[in-house]
C-alpha cells in the first residue's frame, strides 16, 4: 500500500497522461491499445451506448462532424473535445445517443477514468491532477469533482507550469537563476516566471490566458485560410451566408487545419485535396486544393503567438526583468514545436530556450514527482494491520547529501504480535549504499540516509526479528527527491471582498492582506468588517453577504468595480447564526484560508459574541454570457477606446485593435460559447487598461462627478417638493464647495457618493421609483441572472397585479425589494451601476 500519493495526471484540453513513481523515477504509463504516452482527451459515446476514449473517440468526432455538414443538420453530437475548456460552467454537452447529456466534468470524469486504466497492476485512489496556474476557482472546483466522479478518493491539485519545472528541474541539478516555463496547450495558455537557487526552487510570478492555445491557430487556419480557398473553387457563398453551415464546415475540416499546423511546425508547406465534405451550391461535391505555405501560416498565426509572448514580456516587465536574465526557457505543450513560435521567442525574449525535456510529457511526469512527496491522508490509506506499522519523519525533497529519518514502531496500530527489539536495514534503490543493520530498543531510531544528488532517491525498509525472521512493514519503502526543493504552489490570482470602503467612499474589490498574488500556499489572509445594519437573532432575511473575488491582474493595490474581477464565491451570514442582536457598526472578522491545492475554507468571528463560525465555501457554476450584454460591453469599450486613441494614446490604440479583432471574431463564431468567454475577458482586459487611462483625469472627472450628482439632485428636490432633506442639501453645496477649491479628489468622491445617497432616499419616496422598479423587472426579466427563475417570474407577475390595485408606497416597496432578492448578484452588480443598490435590497 502507497502511503505517498505517487501518481500524477495531466489532464489537458487535448492530450491527458498519467504517470507514476516507479523506484524514483517518473514513469509515463503508456495507453492500453496504442502505447502512446498521451491519450487524446476526447469522449464519445455509440449508438449501442458503448463509451470510446482517446483516439477512437477522436476518429468519431471526426467522422460525425463530416457527417453532420454532409446532412447539414446540427444534431447533437455523440463525440466530445476541448471540454476542458467550458470546465465549472453550466455547460451541458447533449448526446443523441445517450439520454442525458454531460456536463465538462462527466467527461473529464471518464478521461480520467481510462487513465486509471492504463494501470494495470495497482488501483489508484490518490492523483495529482494538474491545471493551468490560472484557472479559477470554480474551475478548480469542476476538477475536483471530476476527481470524485472517476473514483478518486483524495486528488489534489498542481499547476501545470509548477509541474513541468520540477521534471525540468530535476533533471537540470544545480542550475540556478530564472526559468521562465512557456507552456502554450491546446487551450489554455500559462506563463510562470521561476526562481532557483542551488535547487531551492520558487514561483516568482504567473500568468496566462485561459483562452489561448493551439485551438486558436486551428481556428485562424480554418477561417483565414482553408474555408476562403474552398470558397475560391467552390461554389459556396449562399452556403456561407448561414451561420450554422458555416460552424459545420468549421468543425469539419477541423483535422486538416491540425495536421497543416503540426505540418507547418517543420516544413515550408503543406497542400492536401480536401474531399468527402457533402455538396455546394450548385449540388457538385466539395472538392478543392488547399495549400498552405509558411508566410501564410505565419500571417495567420503570427498575432496568436505574440499574444501569448506579451504576456511573457508583461511578466518580465513587472519583475524588472529582461530576456536576458533567463536562464532558460521551458517549452511545453504542443504548439511549441512550431519553428515560427521558436524563432519568435528568440527575436523577442532571447535567453536560452531549452527544449531539453519532452513538452507532451513533462507536466505528468513533474506531477508524479510531486505525487511522490504527498501523503495520502491517513483515513484513506488502507493499511494492513498484520503488518508492522512505522511512522516516519523525513523531508522529501532536499538539496542536503544527507537526510535525518525517524523511525517509530506503532505497537497500538500492529495487530500483529512483535518482538522487544527489532533490526532494520534501509537499502538505497541503486544498492550502492544501506544503512547496514541496526538494531532497534524502544521502538524509535533516527538514521541518516545518502542520498544520489540530482535524483529521487528510493529506499526500501526491511524489518526483521532479532533472530533473522523478516517481520513485513508499512510502509516498506520511501521517495526523497535530492537536488531540487520543489516549489509552494502560488495564488494566481489575489483574492479579495466587495465592500464598500469608507476611506475612499467608493464600492468595489480589494485584496485582502496576505493574499495576494503569488503568495505561498498554504496561506492566510483576515480582513475585519464593519456591519452595515442591525441582524437579528433567529432571523434569516437579516443577512450580511460578502462576495469574494479573484481580483484581476493590475487592480491589486486599488479598489476596482466587481465586474471586472472573477467572482469566487460568497459568504453569507444571518441572523440565523446569532445567539443575540448584533448592531449595525459591529465588527466581523472574516478569515479565509487556502490550502495547496486552492481549496478555501472561510471563518468569521464575531468579537461582539467572542464566537467563530465556519464556512466551507463553493464557486458557483458560471453561467452561459448572455450575447447581447457582450454585444453592449463591446461596444462600450470600443468607444472608450476610441476616444482615448484620439486623444493619441498608444494603449487605447492596442486595444481597439484587439477589440475589432474581437468583434470580428464574434461575427464569425459568435454561437460558441468558448469564443464569447475569450471575448468577454478580452473586453474585461480592455477596460482595465482603459480605466486606468480615465483615472489619470482624474480631478477633472471628480469635479464633474460631483457637480452633476448635485445638479441632479436639486432638480430632484425640485420635482418632489419633499422638505425633509432640505438642511441635508444646503450642507451638501456648502461642502462641495470647499472641495472644488481644494480639488481634493477622494473628498469629491466620498462627497458625490453622499449625495447620490441622498438623492436616492428622495427618489425611493416616490412611488414612481418604484413603478418605474416593476416595469425594468419586466421588461429585462430574460435578461436578468435570476437564483431561481420560476419563483422570479412568478413574483414579477404578482408585483404587476399588485400594480394594478393602486398600492401605496408601503405596500409596493417591500414587494420589489422581495423580488430583487431573487436576483444573482452579478445582475444585481450590473444594477449597482445604475442605482445605489446598497440601498435597495434591504
Ligand atoms: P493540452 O495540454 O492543452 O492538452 P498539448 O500540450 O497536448 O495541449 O498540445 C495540444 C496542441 O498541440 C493541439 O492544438 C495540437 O494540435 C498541437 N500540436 C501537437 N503537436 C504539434 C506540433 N508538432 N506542432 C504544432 N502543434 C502541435
Ligand atoms: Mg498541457
Amino acid at each position: 500500500m502507497r502511503q505517498k500519493i505517487d501518481y500524477g495526471i495531466d489532464l489537458g484540453t487535448t492530450n491527458s497522461a498519467i504517470a507514476r513513481m516507479d523506484s524514483g523515477e517518473p514513469v509515463i504509463i503508456k495507453s492500453d491499445e496504442t502505447q502512446m504516452d498521451t491519450t487524446p482527451s476526447c469522449v464519445a459515446y455509440n449508438k449501442k451506448k458503448s463509451v470510446y476514449m482517446g483516439g477512437k473517440a477522436k476518429n468519431i468526432i471526426q467522422n460525425e462532424a463530416v457527417t453532420a455538414l454532409k446532412n447539414r443538420k446540427t444534431t447533437p453530437p455523440n463525440g466530445y473535445q476541448e471540454f476542458k475548456r467550458t470546465m465549472g460552467t453550466d455547460h451541458q454537452y447533449r448526446s443523441t445517443n445517450m439520454e442525458h447529456a454531460y456536463s465538462s466534468e462527466d467527461l473529464s470524469a471518464e478521461i480520467l477514468q481510462k487513465l486509471k486504466s492504463y494501470s494495470s497492476d495497482e488501483a489508484i485512489n490518490a492523483a495529482v491532477i494538474t491545471v493551468p496556474a490560472m484557472f479559477k476557482q470554480s474551475q478548480l472546483d469542476a476538477t475536483q469533482r471530476a476527481a470524485e466522479l472517476a473514483g478518486l478518493g483524495y486528488c489534489e491539485l498542481l499547476q501545470e507550469p509548477i509541474a513541468a519545472s520540477i521534471a525540468y528541474g530535476i533533471k537540470t541539478a544545480q542550475a540556478s537563476g530564472y526559468w521562465l516555463v512557456f507552456d502554450f496547450g491546446g487551450g489554455t495558455f500559462d506563463a510562470a516566471l521561476m526562481h532557483v537557487e542551488e535547487g531551492i526552487m520558487k514561483v516568482v510570478d504567473t500568468e496566462g490566458d485561459n483562452h489561448l492555445g493551439g485551438k486558436d491557430l486551428d481556428n485562424a487556419l480554418i477561417d483565414q485560410l482553408i474555408i476562403p480557398q474552398l470558397q475560391q473553387q467552390c461554389a459556396l457563398d449562399d452556403f456561407l451566408d448561414n451561420q450554422e453551415y458555416v460552424a459545420l464546415l468549421q468543425a469539419a475540416v477541423k483535422r486538416h487545419a491540425e495536421e497543416a499546423k503540426i505540418a507547418l511546425s517543420s516544413k515550408s508547406d503543406w497542400n492536401e485535396l480536401l474531399e468527402d465534405l457533402g455538396n455546394d451550391d450548385d449540388g457538385e461535391e466539395i472538392q478543392a486544393e488547399v495549400s498552405i505555405s509558411l508566410a501564410q501560416y505565419e500571417a495567420a498565426c503570427e498575432p496568436i503567438f505574440q499574444q501569448a509572448i506579451d504576456i511573457v514580456k508583461n511578466v518580465l516587465a513587472r519583475k524588472g526583468l529582461s530576456g536576458r536574465d533567463l536562464q532558460s526557457v521551458i517549452l511545453v505543450g504542443g504548439p511549441t514545436f512550431s519553428q515560427t513560435l521558436r524563432r519568435m521567442l528568440k527575436e523577442q525574449i532571447g535567453g536560452n530556450i531549452d527544449s531539453s525535456i519532452d513538452p507532451m510529457t513533462a507536466v505528468a511526469k513533474g506531477a508524479a514527482l510531486f505525487a511522490a512527496t504527498r501523503d495520502i491522508p491517513l483515513v484513506l490509506q488502507k493499511r494492513d494491520s498484520t503488518k508492522a506499522q512505522l511512522s516516519l519523519k523525513y523531508s522529501d525533497t532536499t538539496v542536503e547529501p544527507y537526510v535525518n529519518l525517524g523511525i517509530r514502531i506503532d505497537r497500538n496500530q500492529s495487530s500483529a504480535s512483535l518482538p522487544q527489539t527489532f533490526a532494520l536495514e534501509i537499502i538505497r534503490g541503486d544498492s550502492a549504499w544501506s544503512s547496514g543493520k541496526v538494531m532497534i530498543e524502544d521502538d524509535a531510531e533516527l538514521l541518516e540516509l545518502l542520498l544520489n544528488e540530482g535524483k529521487a532517491n528510493q529506499f526500501t525498509l526491511k524489518l526483521s526479528a532479532p533472530d533473522g525472521t523478516p517481520i513485513p512493514c508499512e510502509p516498506s519503502s520511501i521517495t526523497i527527491i535530492n537536488g531540487l526543493k520543489i516549489a509552494s504552489a502560488t495564488l494566481p490570482y489575489a483574492i479579495g471582498l466587495e465592500l464598500y470602503y469608507t476611506d475612499s467612499a467608493s464600492e468595489g474589490v480589494l485584496p485582502i492582506k496576505g493574499l495576494e498574488k503569488n503568495t505561498s500556499l498554504p496561506a492566510k489572509g483576515t480582513a475585519r468588517l464593519k456591519t452595515m445594519k442591525n441582524i437579528r437573532p433567529g432571523n434569516r432575511q437579516d443577512r450580511i453577504v460578502i462576495p469574494i473575488f479573484e481580483v484581476s491582474s493590475g487592480f491589486e493595490k486599488e479598489v476596482s468595480r466587481a465586474i471586472l474581477n472573477n467572482f469566487h464565491s460568497k459568504v453569507i451570514i444571518t441572523g440565523d447564526d446569532f445567539p443575540s442582536l448584533l448592531p449595525e457598526g459591529s465588527e466581523v472578522e472574516l478569515t479565509l484560508h487556502i490550502d495547496a491545492s486552492r481549496r478555501t475554507l472561510v471563518s468569521v468571528y464575531i468579537p461582539a459574541f467572542d464566537e467563530s463560525f465556519d464556512f466551507t465555501i463553493e464557486s458557483r457554476i458560471e453561467p452561459e454570457i448572455d450575447s447581447e450584454e457582450l454585444h453592449k460591453q463591446l461596444r462600450e469599450a470600443s468607444q472608450s477606446a476610441r476616444t482615448l486613441a484620439s486623444e493619441g494614446i498608444a494603449d487605447a490604440e492596442a486595444q481597439l485593435t484587439i477589440l475589432e479583432k474581437a468583434q470580428q471574431q464574434l461575427e464569425h463564431r459568435g454561437q460558441e460559447r468558448d469564443t464569447k468567454e475569450q471575448i468577454q475577458q478580452q473586453v474585461k482586459t480592455a477596460f482595465l487598461t482603459l480605466d486606468k487611462f480615465n483615472k489619470q483625469d482624474a480631478w477633472p472627472q471628480a469635479q464633474a462627478g460631483l457637480e452633476e450628482a448635485l445638479e441632479e439632485l436639486l432638480e430632484l428636490q425640485q420635482q418632489t417638493g419633499s422638505r425633509e432633506e432640505s438642511e441635508q442639501i444646503a450642507r451638501h453645496q456648502q461642502d462641495a464647495r470647499t472641495i472644488i477649491n481644494g480639488q481634493d479628489v477622494n473628498s469629491a468622491k466620498k462627497l458625490t457618493k453622499a449625495i447620490e445617497d441622498t438623492a436616492f432616499q428622495l427618489k425611493m419616496k416616490d412611488i414612481r421609483f418604484w413603478v418605474g422598479f416593476i416595469y425594468y423587472l419586466d421588461e429585462d426579466f430574460d435578461r436578468i441572472s435570476w437564483l431561481d427563475k420560476a419563483t422570479a417570474r412568478q413574483g414579477v407577475q404578482q408585483l404587476k397585479q399588485l400594480l394594478e390595485m393602486n398600492p401605496d408606497i408601503d405596500r409596493l416597496r417591500p414587494a420589489v425589494q422581495a423580488v430583487l432578492q431573487l436576483m444573482q448578484n452579478s445582475s444585481y452588480a450590473d444594477l449597482g451601476n445604475k442605482i445605489n443598490t446598497n440601498l435597495l435590497r434591504t
